[in-house]
């Protein structure tokens, strides 16, 4: 299926919709020694995402923080995997996947896409979640902070509220002084990146590449699974 989804400004998510997250994290896996099959690998990563959603809640509350939150994430899904993971093996884990988050690569039609919609008139943006260092880091890492001006990034730490608030959303579009209508929004998963825009009043697209299953009523313009499905005007 091909998208035409018209939109005068275009935002996308980072975490496993500009880049492959499962790469850096499976390195980290190796690494680390966890005894995963093949085919556990997709969805033990997807558990631990489930997980990151879930306690992310408790994070925004105050009553988890960063660090614990990414302990529980992973201790929480190996247990679910039948593999009892230590404190100090959960942060060996994290650290690694961190430095593998240094050397990330963007799916490979990203830049492209940003530019055309660039040299198209299009405003430009990513919005995500997360600490400001940690995800400018990655964003430098794509060389995305080369193509996508520091203004039209937005970081739930940096502006103080985070998806699926869809504060977010309102924001970005008053910050830009956008039309509402006229936003879409690019991402990865429901609750964050399809729920919220709507909310909002925004368009948005499901970059689905994870064949996930929609969680609610809400309808994305349209769902691809593919990059190369998006065919923005
Ligand atoms: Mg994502």
């Amino acid at each position: 299926m091909h998208s035409f989804t018209s939109a005068d400004a275009v935002f996308f998510d980072l975490d496993d919709t500009l880049y492959d997250q499962l790469l850096p994290f499976e390195k980290a896996l190796i690494n680390q020694q966890i005894e995963l099959e093949n085919s556990q690998i997709v969805p033990f990563y997807k558990q631990v995402r489930h997980y990151s959603d879930v306690l992310w809640k408790l994070h925004v509350k105050g009553s988890l923080n960063l660090e614990e939150l990414r302990i529980e994430r992973l201790t929480s899904a190996c247990k679910d995997f039948g593999i009892l993971l230590s404190k100090e093996k959960a942060i060996a884990i994290q650290e690694r996947y961190e430095y593998e988050q240094k050397i990330i690569t963007p799916f490979s039609e990203i830049p492209s896409l940003l530019k055309s919609l660039q040299e198209k008139g299009k405003v430009v943006g990513i919005i995500t979640n997360g600490p400001v260092a940690h995800q400018m880091k990655k964003l430098i890492a794509l060389g995305i902070d080369r193509i996508i001006p520091e203004e039209r990034i937005f970081i739930s730490d940096g502006i103080g509220i985070a998806k699926p608030d869809k504060r977010v959303f309102e924001y970005v579009q008053t910050k830009l002084n956008l039309t509402q209508s006229k936003c879409l929004y690019i991402g990865d998963t429901w609750e964050n990146d399809i729920v919220p825009p709507i909310e909002a009043g925004w368009k948005c697209i499901w970059f689905n590449h994870r064949k996930r299953k929609p969680q609610t009523h809400h309808l994305p313009n349209e769902t691809v699974t593919e990059i190369d499905e998006l065919q923005l005007k």
